[in-house]
C-alpha cells in the first residue's frame, strides 16, 4: 500500500526509498529518460533538483562553487546548464569555477586585487577534489592580467599585479583563526604564492623589457606630433602598453582628443601607425 492508503503501483527506485517503499498512481513521478523507473516526489527532488533561478523550471545539475573566508561550505545553489556560469581561468583541459549568476555579478563588481584573492581562495578551495577539477592552479600573471581585465574591466599592469599577489599573501600569513577549512586554504595559498614568485618575476621582467621597445615607438610618435604641430595632442596622450607579437601600441587617450587622434575616418591614427612603423590603437580600458 502506499502512504496514502491507496494501493501502490510502482516501487520508488530513489536513494531514500531504495527500492523499499512503493507508491500509488498519484504519488510517484516517471524518470523523464527511463519509463521503466518511478520516484516518490522527495526522491525525485533529490535526483532532480529545481535550477534555483527565478522562472526557471530545467533541473539544476550543477552546484555552484563560491564559497567566502569564514563561511563554513560553498554557495552550493543548483543551477542549470544554461544559468550555469562559467569562470574560465585554469587551462582548458580543467573546468573552470561554476558559479550561480549572483556570484558571477559579485565578483565582477569587485577591485582587482580583491578579485584576485577570492580566486586564489577558489582555486585551493578546490584542490585536492578528485578528477579534473582537483588540478585547479593559479594562472600564471600574465593570464591572470587578463582575466582581472575580462572580469572587472579594470586595467592593471603587471608590476602591480604582483605587488598585489604579494600583499594577499602578507595578509594570509598574518591572519589567525577562522574556520580550520580556512586555515588550510590559507596555508596552501601562501605555499602557492612563494612558488608562484619565480613565474612572476620572469614575466615582469619580459613586460619590462616590451615596455622599453614600446616607449621608442612611443617616442618616435610624440616626436612625430610635436614636429607637425600637433603639441597639444602630445601632452595629452599617455603610453599604455605595447604588444611585440602583434607590434600594437595602445595609447591612453582623453575623450575630449579622441576625435582629433583618429582624424576624419581613421586618417591620422593610420599616418601614425605608417610613422611609427607600429599600430597605433586607442587603450579602451578605463584606465
Ligand atoms: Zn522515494
Ligand atoms: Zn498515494
Ligand atoms: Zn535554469
Ligand atoms: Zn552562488
Amino acid at each position: 500500500a502506499c502512504r496514502c492508503g491507496r494501493q501502490a503501483a510502482v516501487w520508488c527506485g530513489g536513494g531514500r526509498c531504495r527500492a523499499g517503499r512503493a507508491w500509488c498512481a498519484e504519488h510517484h513521478v516517471r524518470h523523464p529518460g527511463d519509463p521503466s523507473v518511478a520516484y516518490c516526489a522527495d526522491c525525485y527532488g533529490d535526483r532532480f533538483p529545481a535550477c534555483t533561478e527565478q522562472g526557471c523550471t530545467a533541473t539544476g545539475y550543477l552546484r555552484c562553487e563560491y564559497r567566502e573566508a569564514g563561511e563554513k561550505r560553498s554557495c552550493g545553489r543548483r543551477v542549470c546548464a544554461e544559468h550555469l556560469e562559467r569562470w574560465s581561468v585554469y587551462p582548458a583541459s580543467v573546468p573552470g569555477l561554476a558559479l550561480c549568476g549572483r556570484h558571477m555579478g559579485l565578483l565582477r563588481r569587485q577591485e582587482p586585487e580583491a578579485l584576485l584573492e577570492r580566486l586564489l581562495f577558489l582555486t585551493e578551495a578546490r584542490r585536492g577534489r578528485r578528477g579534473r577539477a582537483g588540478r585547479a592552479a593559479l594562472p600564471r600573471l600574465r593570464v591572470l592580467r587578463h582575466i582581472v581585465i575580462n572580469t572587472t574591466r579594470q586595467v592593471r599592469d603587471m608590476e602591480t599585479l604582483d605587488a598585489m599577489c604579494r600583499s594577499v599573501q602578507r595578509r594570509w600569513e598574518q591572519t589567525r583563526g577562522g574556520p580550520p577549512d580556512d586555515r588550510r586554504v590559507r596555508e596552501a595559498g601562501v605555499r602557492t604564492l612563494r612558488a608562484h614568485a619565480a613565474s612572476r618575476a620572469e614575466d615582469v621582467a619580459a613586460f619590462r623589457a616590451e615596455h622599453v621597445e614600446g616607449r621608442a615607438h612611443y617616442a618616435r610618435l610624440l616626436a612625430h606630433l610635436r614636429a607637425t604641430g600637433q603639441g597639444e595632442l602630445a601632452e595629452g596622450i599617455g603610453f599604455s602598453d605595447y604588444r611585440p607579437r602583434s607590434r600594437i601600441l595602445f595609447v591612453h587617450v582623453p575623450p575630449r582628443l579622441r576625435g582629433a587622434f583618429i582624424g576624419r575616418g581613421g586618417e591620422r591614427i593610420r599616418e601614425l601607425s605608417r610613422v611609427t612603423g607600429v599600430e597605433v590603437a586607442v587603450e579602451r580600458g578605463r584606465q
